[in-house]
């Protein structure tokens, strides 16, 4: 069914579904496009719509080959809409909820393009704040490129911050997920260029393990990870590359490498890279967490176990180990008022089982968090920043759902 957006695009066939709005295959004077259909809230919200035409200059500025284009703005009604370059391909996220992981070689080729885009944005002092799989797209009919990716390109630029009102983000809405999200944005200070960084990592992280550094359990949890925690090395990861991650996800911003730098240094990796096999790492949640290790038992070398802090003082030692965070659930009202167990959920951790899922029940039946703790852990979680809340609403989000939702900069 086709549909006209303004006076020179029509929306033929919905592409797919984000949390910002829809995406349509569309065709424009230029031939096929893309079309992003805001959601209708964002688009009758009028401090939003100003700023969008505000940006527009911005947004249609960005040219570059690893960078989804805005062609075009329209306001047509109650309709607002970007028109976007058409990427033939699926973007990262599906990629690696088929592949679990990659081989590093692919996975660097396609951080090595995402780097590269983001060079262009940076230069053109535009930052991405929501750089995750979900936004990166795969041009299939692009060439192949080294360990057989194909060409990446970043989109969405500029959406999160076109939606990232204070109106929006102060009140009770959860903001995503939170695994990607730099540290210095969750002690509150303004996204600059290094938080795009950090999120790459993550991702180029992600891509090798199956799972991201810091995610897991409640989202306050997982930001307080990434102000106190340090990452775990990944078993078999060549130095360098290691290395490089490492210092993309150091806490100061200062410290990690800019973008173009980025680009290149994991370029000169991909010899050394080529061949070799996606890394053999379990994971977390997997583990066994009922049975205590048995007093001889000896240190596990394989699985990696990510060191973490206690978040309520006092925890029991088996904090140490992801599980007990991947365990935590936020408790529902009657819960906390002494009644009976509550439902209220929160997003879907990277690597966590799917509702409903046989892993779910499995991990569901490991659960045993006490009301104080869990009351703790919510009064702590709450305290790292009013934006982690969970509304009713959004309760059952999936970290897939709730994109384009980063904090609010002060
Ligand atoms: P999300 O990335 O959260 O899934 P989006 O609204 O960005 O949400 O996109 C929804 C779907 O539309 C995605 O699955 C993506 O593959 C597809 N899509 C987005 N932008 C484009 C584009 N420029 N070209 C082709 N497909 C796109």
């Amino acid at each position: 069914m086709a549909r006209k957006i303004g006076s020179r695009y029509t929306a033929h066939q919905i592409l797919g579904r984000g949390s910002a709005g829809t995406v349509w295959l569309g065709e424009g004077p230029e031939g096929p496009v893309a079309i992003k259909m805001l959601r209708e809230d964002l688009a009758s919200d009028q401090e939003l719509v100003g700023r969008f035409v505000q940006e527009r200059t911005a947004l249609l500025g960005l040219e570059h080959p690893n960078v989804v284009s805005v062609r075009d703005l329209v306001v047509d009604g109650n309709d607002l809409a970007l028109v976007m370059d058409l990427v033939r391909g699926t973007d990262l996220r599906t990629r690696l909820d088929r592949d679990k992981r990659l081989a590093p070689e692919a996975a660097v080729a396609i951080v090595a393009d995402v780097a590269d885009g983001l060079a262009a944005a940076h230069a053109a002092g535009v930052v991405h704040r929501d750089v995750k799989p979900e936004n990166v797209l795969l041009d299939m009919q692009g060439p192949l490129g080294p360990g057989g990716a194909h060409p990446a390109l970043l989109t969405d630029f500029g959406v999160a911050k076109l939606i990232d009102s204070p109106k929006r983000t102060r009140a009770t809405k959860i903001i995503g997920t939170p695994d990607y999200l730099a540290p210095e944005i969750v002690e509150g200070l303004p996204p600059r260029a290094a938080v795009d960084i950090y999120a790459l990592a993550t991702v180029l992280y992600e891509l090798l393990a199956g799972f991201t550094p810091f995610g897991g359990g409640h989202p306050g949890a997982v930001l307080r990870r990434h102000v106190t925690e340090t990452v775990a090395p990944l078993p078999g990861i060549p130095d360098e590359l290691w290395q490089l991650i490492v210092q993309c996800l150091a806490k100061g911003p200062a410290s990690r490498l800019r973008a173009s730098e980025l680009g290149a240094r994991l370029r000169e990796l991909l010899p050394l890279l080529a061949g070799m096999p996606p890394l053999d790492v379990d994971e977390p949640d997997t583990e066994p967490v009922e049975e205590e290790p048995a007093p001889s038992a000896p240190a596990a070398t394989g699985p990696v176990r990510r060191g973490a802090v206690p978040l309520v003082p006092g925890a029991k030692p088996a904090d140490s180990n992801r599980d007990t965070h991947t365990s935590m659930r936020v408790p529902g009202p009657d819960e906390l008022a002494g009644g009976a167990h509550g439902t209220a959920r929160v997003p879907r951790a990277a690597g966590a089982p799917r509702p409903g899922s046989a892993r779910n029940r499995a991990a569901t039946r490991r659960r045993r968090l006490t009301l104080a703790t869990a009351a703790a852990v919510l009064v702590a979680a709450v305290g790292v920043g009013t934006w982690v809340a969970v509304s009713d609403d959004d309760a059952d989000a999936t970290p897939r759902d709730t994109k384009n939702s980063a904090p609010a900069s002060p």
